[in-house]
This record gives C-alpha cells, sequence and structure tokens, in this order.
C-alpha cells in the first residue's frame, strides 16, 4: 500500500511550504488508499524546539491535513521523533561501517579548511571524497587509539554520473565528482539528515517522497544509501518551490510565510488549504474553489506543474473573501470569529495589557483594537510627533525588521535583548528608539505596551506590520 510522509525539522515557525508539502502527501496517499505519516526530523539538536514541534502539529491540524501515524497519535513504526531513534542510527552506521561502504574520519575542522583551500587553489572540484579524507595508516591508528572525536562519513564513487529517476522530472543525471563523502553520524553520534532519512523512509514503509525540489541534490546520496542497505528505494517526486510574486522563492523577507501569520490575519484553514491546492496544480474542470476531500477524490500527480508557483497573497485572501460569503452562514461565521480571536486563550492574554489602562468596559475595543486587525492604515502624518528625521526613522524600523528576521525564539525577552542593542547602535534610548515602533505596531502613539503587543502578535505579524510602515 501507498504510504506517504511530511517530514518537518521543528526549527522555527510553521512554514507554509510545509503545509504544501503535507497538502500534496495526504492527497497522493488518500487517492491510492494508503497512509500519510507526520515524522519530527529533530537531529539538528542545537536549532530544534519542543515549541516549534508543537506549533507545526497545530497547524496542520488547523488546516486539516491529518495524519494516520505521528509522534502525537502513535503507531506501529515509532517512535515518529527522530532524536529518540539514536540507537536505531548507530546501528545502521556501524553496518555501513562493517560492510565497508562507510568510514570513521578522524580530520579535524582545520584540516578540511586546509583540505578545501588547497583544492580550491588547485582549481578543484571541492567536493572531498574518501582519498582525500585518508589519513596515513599510522596517523588514523593513533588518532583512534586516543579516541579523537570522529565522524562516519559514507563512501562515494570518485566519478561517472548518478541517474535518479524523479515522477515528474524523469531521469536527473549529477556528476559523482560533485558529491562529497556525506558525513552520516556527527561527532556527538547523532546523525545527519541523509542517513536519518533513509533509515526511517525504509524502516517506515514509505513508498512515495513527495518533497521540495530543493532536495534534488540529496538525491544521490540517498539512492547510493539504498543501495548500500540492499533496500527498494521510495518513488521520489520533486515539488516545485513557492515563490514570491517576484517569482523568487518565498521567503519570510518579503512575504509573511507562518501558518500562525494567516491564523493570525484570520484566513479560514479551508480557504488557505485549497488555495494551497491552487499551487501548481488544478482540478480538471480549473475551478478555484474545492474542498479537500474534492481534491483528495480529483487527485493526480501528474497534473503538477513545474513551472513555480506564486504564492500570492492578493488571491487567497480574494478566495478567502468568497469563502466566508458563501459558506458561513451567521452561525458559522460567528463560530469562526470565536475560534479566532474571541475566545478565552487570545482574550486571556490582551487581558493584562489593558486592565490596568482601562476605566470602563468599553475602553477594551478601541485600546485593543490592534490584537484583533491586519497591519494598521498609516501614512507619514502618523509619525508627526516622532522627534526622529524621516530617514532615520525608516532606517530604525528596516533595521528592526532585519534583526527580527533573526530572532528564533519569539518571546519578550529576546525581543528586549535586540531592541536593546539596536537602539544603542542608534545612539538612542530605548524609549525614542521604540516611539515609532509604537506607531507602526499598534497604529497610534498611544496604547497597550509595544513589547507585549509584539509578542503577542508573533514573529510575522510584527514584522509585516514593520515592513508596512516603510512601503
Ligand atoms: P526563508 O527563506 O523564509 O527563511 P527557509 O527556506 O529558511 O525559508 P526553512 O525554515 O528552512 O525555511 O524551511 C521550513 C520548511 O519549509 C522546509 O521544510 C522547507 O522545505 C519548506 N520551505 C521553505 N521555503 C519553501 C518554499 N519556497 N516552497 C516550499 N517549501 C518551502
Ligand atoms: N526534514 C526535511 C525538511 O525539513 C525533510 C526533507 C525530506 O522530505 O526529505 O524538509
Amino acid at each position: 500500500t501507498v504510504r506517504t510522509r511530511i517530514a518537518p525539522s521543528p526549527t522555527g515557525d510553521p512554514h507554509v511550504g510545509t503545509a504544501y508539502i503535507a497538502l500534496f502527501n495526504l492527497c497522493f496517499a488518500r487517492q491510492h488508499g494508503g497512509q500519510f505519516i507526520l515524522r519530527i526530523e529533530d537531529t539538528d539538536r542545537q536549532r530544534s524546539t519542543a515549541e516549534s514541534e508543537q506549533m507545526i502539529l497545530d497547524s496542520l491540524r488547523w488546516l486539516g491535513l491529518d495524519w494516520d501515524e505521528g509522534p502525537d497519535v502513535g503507531g506501529p513504526h515509532g517512535p515518529y521523533r527522530q532524536s529518540e531513534r539514536g540507537d536505531i542510527y548507530a546501528e545502521y552506521a556501524r553496518q555501513l561501517i562493517e560492510t565497508g561502504h562507510a568510514f570513521r574520519c578522524y580530520r579535524t575542522s582545520e584540516e578540511l579548511d586546509e583540505l578545501r583551500e588547497t583544492r580550491k587553489a588547485q582549481g578543484l572540484h571541492l567536493a572531498l571524497k574518501p582519498e582525500d579524507l585518508a589519513l596515513p595508516e599510522a596517523e588514523l591508528r593513533r588518532r583512534e587509539a586516543e579516541g579523537w572525536p570522529h565522524v562516519v562519513r559514507m563512501k562515494v564513487p570518485a566519478e561517472g554520473t548518478c541517474v535518479v529517476n524523479d515522477m515528474l522530472r524523469g531521469d536527473i543525471e549529477v556528476d559523482w565528482a560533485q558529491v562529497d563523502a556525506q558525513i552520516l553520524l556527527k561527532s556527538d553520534g547523532m546523525p545527519t539528515y541523509h542517513l536519518a532519512n533513509v533509515v526511517d523512509d525504509h524502516l517506515m514503509g514509505i513508498t512515495h517522497v513527495l518533497r521540495g525540489e530543493e532536495w534534488i541534490n540529496s538525491a544521490p546520496k540517498h539512492k547510493l544509501l539504498y543501495e548500500y542497505f540492499g533496500w527498494d528505494m521510495p518513488v521520489l517526486c520533486h515539488m516545485p518551490l513557492l515563490r514570491n510574486p517576484d517569482k523568487s522563492k518565498l521567503s519570510k523577507r518579503k512575504n509573511p510565510t507562518s501558518i500562525n501569520y494567516y491564523r493570525r490575519m484570520g484566513f479560514l484553514p479551508q480557504a488557505v488549504t485549497n488555495y494551497l491546492g491552487r499551487m501548481g496544480w488544478s482540478m480538471p474542470d480549473d475551478r478555484e474553489k474545492f474542498t479537500l476531500d474534492e481534491m483528495m477524490a480529483h487527485f493526480d500527480i501528474q497534473r503538477v506543474s513545474l513551472g513555480g508557483p506564486v504564492f500570492d497573497l492578493q488571491k487567497l485572501t480574494w478566495l478567502n473573501g468568497v469563502y466566508i460569503r458563501e459558506d458561513l452562514d451567521d452561525a458559522a461565521l460567528l463560530a469562526a470569529l470565536r475560534e479566532w480571536a474571541f475566545n478565552e486563550r487570545y482574550v486571556g492574554q490582551i487581558l493584562p495589557q489593558v486592565r490596568p489602562r482601562i476605566e470602563t468596559l468599553s475602553d477594551v475595543a478601541p485600546l485593543a483594537g490592534h490584537f484583533f486587525a491586519g497591519v494598521p492604515p498609516l501614512d507619514e502624518q502618523s509619525f508627526a510627533d516622532i522627534k526622529l528625521e524621516r530617514e532615520t526613522l525608516l532606517k530604525l524600523l528596516q533595521f528592526l525588521v532585519w534583526r527580527l528576521e533573526g530572532v528564533t525564539r519569539w518571546e519578550k525577552e529576546s525581543l528586549l535583548a535586540e531592541i536593546k542593542s539596536l537602539s544603542g547602535a542608534f545612539d538612542l534610548k530605548m524609549k525614542a528608539f521604540l516611539a515609532p515602533v509604537f506607531v507602526a505596531i499598534t497604529g497610534s502613539a498611544t496604547s497597550t505596551s509595544v513589547m507585549d503587543a509584539m509578542a503577542i502578535l508573533g514573529s510575522d505579524m510584527t514584522r509585516a506590520r514593520l515592513r508596512h510602515a516603510i512601503a
């Protein structure tokens, strides 16, 4: 039976790209009466967080993209979190060493840099091959005996071409000369993506891998690993990446990419899922509005077009409006509003912000309106009271946007740290620095705490408002 999976790394906000790939995997599995699995690829212990994992699960579930097996629902092939499968990968790495397909590499990072430098100077390809990495026998023995830190690398052919078949793209050819002796186990014993991904896809019985085209370059290494293990390789299908309207790869620098943003903004999950289904794919009759069930019923992977699908906020907004008008009666609209923001969880976050500042309950709506809004309407006049040159003000907001892009833990403390350091760089007191930020975020000069507002609104909504103030 057909088994597909989505394998997100919990290293940040839940990405619309993840939902898009999940949707196509789900439809492909359902259309064949198969199963759809969710696996968390959290082998990068530095960058993975439990909060990110939770947000990914919440977002996919919100969109209605349910999985049959996963870390939260269990299943016969668990654990479904790679950080809990360390022993499995170590065992398979050991097997590869024993069969001569992998080797322990004791090279230091200085030596690796040096090797790359010399190769560069000699005009050679930069991939490091087993023979480049080899140490003189005595030196190898010494490092082994002294217990130096080491990694496990896979052997790769020195030359020739690797041909990988892709369901949509046909045969893809890659020169082995360009492929590194890929690290499989890091010095801390954790597997890299490549080893863990191949081992898990096999053990979890995955038959079809639908993933973003950014992974095409990994396919030759994966193919080789399947051969080394003597396993059948799943059928591969590399989906076109989502694009900004200017055709560049959809990125948070230009567009909101977090599902949290679309949720906060008040999009309906069925509209977002429908819109994602239009990314490089269409219904046989080309209609724009369809349900997930309809998409599953009519799904055909061959109708995916490889020209980069544009994720266009305006089109999504239009479609969302159609859903609200056509599909929601008063009761459903009320329910949607409740589920969106008029609920205990969200209003509960706002109460501490408004309580010290109100005298009657009717003060709440004007004061807290920005918590329920998209981007506030602003013009130059909005910043009239701020004692900064226009140029400095724009620069300040722009620098802040850039700084915030790098914040991985979106909470008040880390935001405060960024703003402190940036206000120092601008030689401004915190209060003066925050004044224009205040207007950009809350839309007015007097409101609730701007730091708390940013923390509550989330990364993408905050940056969208700052970007809007600059535009
Ligand atoms: P950004 O450029 O916005 O920082 P990113 O590539 O750094 O994006 P990641 O956090 O690396 O984003 O990606 C998270 C997930 O989203 C990955 O699974 C990745 O495959 C997917 N993804 C990222 N960008 C796209 C895209 N343009 N289209 C489809 N999927 C994407
Ligand atoms: N963990 C990878 C990601 O973040 C999975 C890629 C794959 O599907 O093989 O997208």
